[in-house]
């Protein structure tokens, strides 16, 4: 039997009517949330994604304020804005847009914002406060794949969990959610040896890898829940004969869906339930720092 497909644009929808009346509560007893966005020159790429997060934003009623600097921004403008964030009463959240200026660090930069303002959970505090099962606001995408596999209703706790990738943003805090849950847990990477065997013991196996299709059929374990995280562009020829750019997961997903039990789709799985949030740890932040 097919898989059930676990439709992340529904989730995220719920998840944003969730938010959308956490605002409301708020706004009702205190203030509406704030989302403060660095955005450092003018790529268009990072313009037009903080003009779509102003939006979304709005939808909730979040209040959104850019905070722009040029494109040669030095290292000691950006963190002197993020400390002026970070000590700023009216922010909630605190978002570095991509690609940051090349003479700045990146890593040092997202280091400073305070943990409890780092909506996308990226900086290595958010990450050891989370290994450390204290409460943190939590990387955005790995947080994704954890709704997503409490929406397939596997009973997580004691479950054999296979994830494939451990970067510090997506791969490994996964792993510590899933151990959290009292999941056992099995990371895999590059030296990892016999993949697909490994891949096949998961009850639960979680793909963030970035390598399209790299897990086929041969990976699955009959029934599992497949949580494709990969967000691969591929060119490939279509029936026409003609090449086009698509976006592909990390799973074959035609295979995969005849032998898993339930699995997301790329694109609508994971990437529109992160998106989603983004905007709940928002609000999560602003409950804290309210209430
Ligand atoms: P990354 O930093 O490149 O890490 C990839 C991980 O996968 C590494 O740990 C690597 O192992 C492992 N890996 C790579 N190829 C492998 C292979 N052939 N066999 C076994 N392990 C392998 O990537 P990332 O930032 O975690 O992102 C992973 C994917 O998620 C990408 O496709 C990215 O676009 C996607 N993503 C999606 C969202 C979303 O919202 N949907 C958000 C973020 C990222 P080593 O450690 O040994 O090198």
């Amino acid at each position: 039997m097919a898989a059930t497909i676990l439709d992340g644009k529904q989730l995220a929808e719920q998840i944003r009517r969730q938010t959308a009346q956490r605002v409301q509560r708020l706004a009702a007893t205190a203030r509406a949330p704030m989302l403060a966005a660095v955005l450092a020159g003018d790529d268009g790429g990072a313009v037009l994604y903080a003009e779509s997060q102003a939006k979304k934003c709005a939808e909730l009623g979040i209040a959104y304020r850019l905070e722009r600097l040029p494109g040669d921004a030095s290292q000691a403008d950006l963190l002197s804005l993020i400390d002026r964030l970070n000590r700023d009463d009216a922010v909630d959240g605190v978002i570095l847009q991509q690609p940051l200026p090349k003479t700045c660090d990146a890593a040092a930069a997202q280091s400073a914002v305070r943990p409890d303002k780092d909506v996308e959970g990226a900086s290595p505090m958010s990450l050891g406060l989370l290994a450390y099962g204290r409460p943190a606001l939590l990387p955005c995408t790995a947080l994704a794949a954890w709704e997503l596999i409490k929406a397939s209703g596997i009973k997580v706790e004691g479950a054999n969990a296979v994830v494939i990738g451990r970067s510090q943003i997506v791969g490994r805090p996964i792993g510590l959610i899933l151990m959290q849950n009292h999941a056992t847990v099995t990371t895999c990477h590059t030296r990892t040896r016999d993949l697909p065997g490994v891949a096949r013991t998961g009850e639960i196996l979680v793909v963030a890898a970035g390598r399209p299709r790299l897990v086929t059929a041969d990976y699955i374990r009959p029934g599992a829940v497949v949580i494709d995280v990969g967000t691969n562009r591929v060119t490939e020829t279509g029936a026409d004969g003609k090449a086009a750019k698509k976006t592909v997961g990390d799973v074959d997903f035609e295979a995969a869906r005849q032998i898993a039990g339930s699995i997301t789709p790329v694109p609508g799985g994971v990437g529109p339930v992160t998106v989603a949030l983004l905007l709940r740890n928002v609000v999560e932040a602003a409950e804290r720092h309210i209430g």
